[in-house]
């Protein structure tokens, strides 16, 4: 029979896909080269912390990774979409893609159910009213069902980062990107974020995590990378990277900080 010939090649079942790829992406700021030939992937449901010393690429390889920076060159793949390619359309992609910063840059002049309604009234089309119920459930998730009607400015700063996590959560992406967001949170601020980070990661969201938390890497990171001169000089599992660590460059960055 000709036609099992004619058919096409069956897809390989359940090829365990990355979320996320990225194949020899480098950018530079005129001579600068910042971000050189990284090579990593993040896993569906795996959680990627980035750490590196002040300056070696982790927040420019971010953020070329929701296209807020053009990289020079390399591939961004998001599931089976390359963000790369000439003419990928970048809204689209990035809406598929969560990131929280580490200024929260929420809009102080709104409730905070409304700086988590906005994206998804504005960018998804949605109706006020549905939109309204993701962001109670999402605000809820993130510990703050109650200050739904609240200005932001009568929140902590740690509260204002979990309003800032849950409007990204709300617009549902694929992936979750944050640059540390405990940064700018006075210490006693700090664990409730994590905590929802940490939630978040073994509820099985993808996340890739720039973060100085070498607490939070340790326990919450399926794989620690070490970015040292805008290049990936070791990833591995946070027991070889905190125990074992073979790059003179991470054994020394961790000796200054652990
Ligand atoms: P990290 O997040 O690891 O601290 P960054 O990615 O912020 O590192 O910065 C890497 C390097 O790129 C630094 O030397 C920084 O000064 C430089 N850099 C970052 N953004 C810009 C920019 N918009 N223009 C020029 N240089 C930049
Ligand atoms: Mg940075």
């Amino acid at each position: 029979m000709p036609e099992a010939e004619t058919e096409a090649a069956p897809r390989t079942p359940d090829a365990p896909a990355a979320a996320l790829q990225v194949k020899g992406l480098s950018k530079s700021y005129g001579s600068n080269t910042v971000v050189c030939e990284v090579t990593l992937d993040v896993q569906r449901g795996e959680t990627l912390c980035l750490i590196g010393p002040s300056g070696s690429g982790k927040s420019t390889l971010l953020k070329c990774l929701n296209l807020l920076e053009t990289p020079d060159c390399g591939e961004i793949w998001l599931g089976e979409t390359c963000l790369t390619a000439p003419h990928a359309d970048v809204d689209a992609a990035r809406s598929r893609i969560g990131m929280v910063f580490q200024h929260f840059n929420l809009f102080p002049h709104m409730s905070v159910e409304r700086n988590v309604t906005l994206g998804l009234t504005s960018v998804k089309g949605m109706g006020r009213e549905q939109a309204r119920e993701i962001a109670r459930l999402r605000l809820k998730e993130v510990g703050l069902g109650a200050f739904a009607d609240q200005r932001p400015g009568r929140l902590s700063g740690g509260q204002q980062q979990r309003v800032a996590i849950a409007r990204a959560l709300a617009m549902e992406p694929e992936v979750m990107l944050f640059d540390e967001a405990t940064s700018a949170l006075d210490p006693e601020l700090v664990k409730d974020v994590l905590a929802v980070m940490r939630d978040l990661a073994s509820g099985g969201m993808t996340m890739a995590v720039v973060t100085h938390e070498m607490g939070f890497a340790r326990e919450a990171a399926d794989r620690v990378a070490f970015m040292c001169d805008g290049r990936l000089a070791e990833i591995g599992t946070p027991d070889r990277i905190f125990e074992s660590a073979e790059h003179p460059r991470l054994r020394q960055f961790l000796s200054q900080i652990l």
